[in-house]
């Protein structure tokens, strides 16, 4: 029999997200060792020279806490977040891989065999390790990143047509390469969710814009508050699946959905966004982009290194608005992969080439269970996983990076699984205290978590603020709202997103820094100031609005059915969303903000002591007028093109202005990528 090596925490797969778990490990002496080949996505599409792109995620989301307080105490007063390029992002990566090289196997686990204290774990050489812990972070298998390292996307795709059979940030990645070149792409797809991942603010005391990732925005803690007002403010008017798209084309003719409804997700996808007990349910996707304007406010000057560095402009609903790319339905179109055409209602286009991609899969090599079912296969289910990393079916087994976000960056997910695996592994005590009731702990996440609808593939996808916050509370590592006194403390408690790093300032895994980390970043936001300003702005104008449906002079069993029908369609939320956010610095632009914003603050006060001294009547006439005053005023800054809704602002991707932008753009990204070509091939 061939002798086994013993090791105590054998992690399976060198990516970048089990790093900090490695910390951990390394600071309380335990004994681990990696098995990895070492080839992370990144690495790959480093190899096939495809490492040109930003993330889809911010800096303070996608980078551990640890890391952060390095760069902040390296750049200091610079130290600003934004979108760190694929190539800065991997750079960590192999600064930490090479840290510790010598804890690295290179080979591929074949297959694990576990048991009830212990796993054997087989290598693809034949090698046998025994270890008493083992965390399996392997990644997905996915089509779509084969697609990024074969297709090499060029100057020589000009004029060509490109069919593309999935929507996600990675085909929208190589549609914004097929569009820069001038290629017509042909996206047939079942609806998408589209969000700008970063926004501009401006405010009268700052010189130009402040630019904020959309990740940064999510207040998560808010929703503590209310439910209600935390789903309306993230919704922004925007989830036009929800909405009937008669009401839409009444009160938004120009969203993006009424304009192209091929992107609208069908109705069965998405009636579940609101409908778990949680602020926002698990399961769905969406896609992040930069918005051609506020690429334009971040880039222009220094377009061509920007460009050169991986920034793209990959505004897909500007390039629908511009015929750029067309949409097909996946449900009812054609496909003759042979005379390579795509059908759809007596309308037909002919394609060059045809991409397709698929779900991502897990990664896990075999494992097999030698417990109560001996030698069953184990297979992942994001239902069947406690947060995402044990199985109440495998014993000292965890996984890792399996639970993905669908807004920010993965770190905030995986750090926090890694001190989660970390705690299970040292900590007999707490394991066991979980180990006793996972089953129940399983079932009780899932109800909050998941509406009443089946499993689907994209279960996995979390709102990253609500899991972390999840991990935190098991963890016993969640700041309470006593912790953090005084206004300061409100708001840093109600208006800071729940990245990692927010767990990560005291208690047991607190990382030396990180406050000041918190501290900086809050000041770089004005404190939040422009946030609260936004999440406290909606219950304002939805008690305007039912205010003067009660006050009305109708009998009340009119009011009740009125009052509910204005809440189910989304008046509000639709008219919040258009007013969005201001366009540009202009002084008059924040006094017409604030002719809006500043009455309908006062008019609970107001409307109450209109009620006390003139009565009723008095009081829906007040309310009625002033409602009446709002509307009309934020459609006046919609058509003037003031405000700027927080998604999908289709009034800004057409205008003559952004069209001119995206020529110049063009012509910039085919200069640059000719002159890195050339360089490529003299090396
Ligand atoms: C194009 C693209 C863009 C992305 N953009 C973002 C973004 O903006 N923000 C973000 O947060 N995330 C992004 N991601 C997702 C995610 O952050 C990365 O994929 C991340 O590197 C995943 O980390 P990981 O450790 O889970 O996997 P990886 O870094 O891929 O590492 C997996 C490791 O497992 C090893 N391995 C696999 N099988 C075995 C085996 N059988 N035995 C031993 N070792 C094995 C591999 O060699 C590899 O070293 C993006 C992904 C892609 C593809």
């Amino acid at each position: 029999m061939v002798e086994s090596r013993e090791v105590e925490v054998l992690i399976v797969g060198g990516g970048f997200s089990t790093m900090p778990l490695i910390r951990e490990l390394e600071a309380d002496g335990v004994d681990w060792l990696m098995v990895s080949p070492m080839t992370p996505i990144w690495q790959q599409l480093e190899e096939a020279d495809a490492l040109d792109f930003d993330l889809v995620s911010s800096l303070q989301s996608s980078v551990y806490s640890f890391e952060l307080v390095e760069m902040l105490n390296e750049l200091g007063e610079n130290f600003t977040d934004g979108f760190p390029t694929a190539s800065e992002f991997y750079a960590i990566h192999k600064k930490y891989a090479a840290r510790h090289a010598d804890h690295i196997h290179n080979d591929r686990v074949d297959s694990i065999d576990n048991h009830a204290d212990h796993s054997l774990v087989h290598l693809e050489s034949g090698e046998t390790f025994r270890a008493r812990h083992v965390v399996v972070a392997t990644a997905f298998r996915r089509q779509m990143n084969a697609n990024l390292k074969q297709i090499k996307v060029d100057a020589s795709y000009a004029g060509k047509s490109v069919a593309i059979t999935s929507t996600g940030d990675s085909s929208n990645l190589l549609i914004a390469k097929l569009v820069a070149y001038g290629a017509k792409v042909h996206l047939v797809t079942n609806g998408f969710i589209m969000l700008d991942k970063m926004f501009a603010t401006f405010s009268p005391l700052d010189n130009g814009p402040r630019f904020v990732p959309l990740d940064q925005l999510e207040c998560h803690n808010f929703s503590e508050v209310s439910k209600w007002s935390y789903r309306a403010f993230i919704d922004g008017g925007y989830i036009h699946g929800l909405i009937h798209n008669g009401f839409a084309k009444l009160f938004d003719r120009n969203s993006l959905g009424v304009r192209h409804p091929r992107s609208i997700r069908p109705h069965q996808d998405i009636r579940s966004f609101f409908k778990a007990r949680a602020p926002i349910e698990n399961g769905h996707i969406a896609i992040k982009y930069w918005p051609i304007d506020v690429y334009r406010l971040y880039c222009e000057e220094t377009l061509e290194q920007k460009i050169d560095e991986g920034y793209l402009i990959n505004d897909l609903p500007f390039f629908l608005e511009h015929g750029h790319v067309k949409l097909w339905d996946k449900s009812s179109a054609t496909i003759d992969r042979e005379a390579m055409t795509i059908r759809e209602d007596g309308e037909t286009a002919s394609f060059d080439l045809i991409i397709d991609g698929d779900q991502e899969v897990p990664n896990i090599p075999e494992i097999r269970m030698h417990g109560s079912s001996d030698g069953e296969q184990f297979s992942y289910r994001p239902r069947a996983q406690f947060l995402g990393v044990a199985s109440p079916k495998l014993d000292n087994i965890y996984t890792i990076g399996f639970t993905r976000p669908f807004t920010g960056g993965l770190n905030n997910i995986s750090e926090m699984q890694c001190l989660l695996v970390h705690r299970m592994i040292t900590d007999p005590a707490f394991r066991d205290e979980i180990r006793s009731d996972i089953d129940q702990r399983i079932a009780d996440y899932n109800a909050t978590y998941f509406a009443r609808r089946p499993e689907k593939k994209t279960d996995h996808l979390v709102w990253y603020g609500t899991f972390t916050d999840e991990v935190a509370k098991v963890l016993g590592i969640r700041p309470k709202r006593s912790d953090t006194p005084g206004v300061k403390g409100l708001m840093k408690y109600y208006m800071f997103p729940n990245n990692v790093f927010r767990f990560r300032e005291t208690g047991r895994y607190a990382v030396e820094g990180v406050g000041e980390l918190i501290e900086h970043t809050a000041k770089q936001y004005h404190d939040y100031k422009v946030l609260a300003l936004l999440v406290i702005r909606y219950p304002f104008f939805e008690l305007l609005a039912l205010a003067t449906i009660l006050l009305a002079p109708v009998p009340w069993w009119v009011k009740i059915p009125a009052a509910i029908i204005h809440n189910r369609l989304p008046f509000t939320s639709t008219l919040v969303g258009k007013f969005g956010l201001p366009t540009r610095e202009s002084k008059a632009i924040f006094n017409y903000r604030k002719a809006i914003s500043f009455p309908v603050l006062a008019y609970p006060l107001v409307a109450a002591v209109v009620w006390a001294a003139a009565g009723m009547g008095t009081a829906f006439g007040f309310s009625a007028a002033l409602l009446a005053y709002v509307y009309a005023m934020i459609h006046l800054g919609t058509a003037k093109g003031w405000n700027r809704k927080f998604f999908c602002d289709m009034k800004s991707k057409r205008s003559p202005e952004m069209v001119k932008f995206f020529e110049r753009y063009r012509k910039v990204f085919g200069r640059v990528k000719s002159i890195r070509q050339r360089a490529d091939q003299l090396d």
